[in-house]
């Protein structure tokens, strides 16, 4: 695997691969895991040429010890990158990403879905999102990224961006990587101890419990199905910010359900310090 760590080096390497590959890209901010994994196994399989980038961007942190926080375990993410046989890590610092600075030089027009969910409790976050991929699907020119299902609104965001942009670029979601009781891989995972760590499955417990409430009890409000999944997680110590449910296609909040379009249920809550987030998916019956 070869490692770039500037802006430079990176354009110069691709540029003597010589006609163009198809770049499958995968953006991360390290302290990787098996989900991460899973992106670039899926680039591998349908035969592109891998290039991950390990960037823990400041503009997407609104709360700074998330920022300060946030893990880094370099040389275990290096061996999985070699393991998995991803052909680039490009590996900036902050001034190789931001040369003038990291003030947002332009607002995205991101409409209603920075104002909803992630967006309402994270303000400034998708703003920050927007502009590091945006910065680095320019320097890449992948013809696919690859995105987790995990962060759900964040792949809407990002495909809004693309299309604003106009960038050339294939949207690939891929599916949320789970530890075997259910906990979604996240990095955020390794700040949680053992106590929070055990605990922390009943957020995947509670989509399951919204789910399966929405399919069986087709009458019910979903607000009541969710105030209800809220509670219990706030029983266990958990402080909830969200448990919503919404179209798949376009993030429209919903409270009952016309059975014509998927519908997704998303929650972040907080176990200590740690904020976590999930969702899944209801398809067609
Ligand atoms: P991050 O390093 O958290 O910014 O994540 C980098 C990419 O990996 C994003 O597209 C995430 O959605 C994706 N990702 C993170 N966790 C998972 C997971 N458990 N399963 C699948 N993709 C994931």
């Amino acid at each position: 695997m070869v490692i770039c760590k500037t802006v430079d080096s990176l354009r110069e390497y691709l540029t003597s691969l010589g006609s163009s590959p198809n770049i499958g890209f995968i953006p991360t901010m390290g302290a990787l895991h098996d989900g991460h994994a899973s992106l670039m196994r899926a680039a591998k399989s349908q035969g592109q040429f891998t290039v991950v980038s390990i960037f823990v961007n400041p503009t997407q942190f609104n709360d700074p010890s998330d920022f300060a926080k946030y893990p880094k375990t370099l040389p275990e993410d290096i061996l999985l990158l070699e393991r998995t046989g991803v052909d680039v890590l490009f590996l900036p610092d902050v001034s190789e990403m931001y040369p003038e600075g990291t003030q947002l030089s332009e607002h995205y027009d991101l409409g209603y879905l920075e104002t909803i969910l992630e967006g309402k409790y994270r303000p400034g976050h998708f703003q920050g999102v927007c502009q590091v991929v945006e910065r680095l699907l320019k320097l890449v020119a992948p013809k696919k990224l690859y995105l987790g299902q995990k962060d759900y609104q964040q792949c809407m965001v990002l495909r809004k961006m693309i299309s604003l942009k106009q960038l050339p670029v294939e949207l690939v979601i891929v599916p949320t990587r789970r530890e075997i009781d259910g906990l979604a891989m996240s990095s955020r995972n390794m700040r949680l101890n053992e106590a929070q760590r055990k605990g922390a499955i009943a957020l995947f417990q509670a989509l399951e419990e919204v789910k399966h409430n929405i399919l069986e009890k087709t009458n019910a409000s979903f607000s009541s199905i969710t105030s209800a999944a809220q509670h219990v997680l706030e029983s266990k110590g958990f402080i909830v910010d969200y448990v919503s449910v919404a179209q798949a296609p376009d993030l429209q909040l919903v409270d009952h359900w016309d059975g014509k379009v998927p519908l997704v249920v998303l929650v972040a809550a907080f176990s200590g310090e740690v904020r976590l987030i999930d969702n899944e998916l209801i398809n067609l019956p």
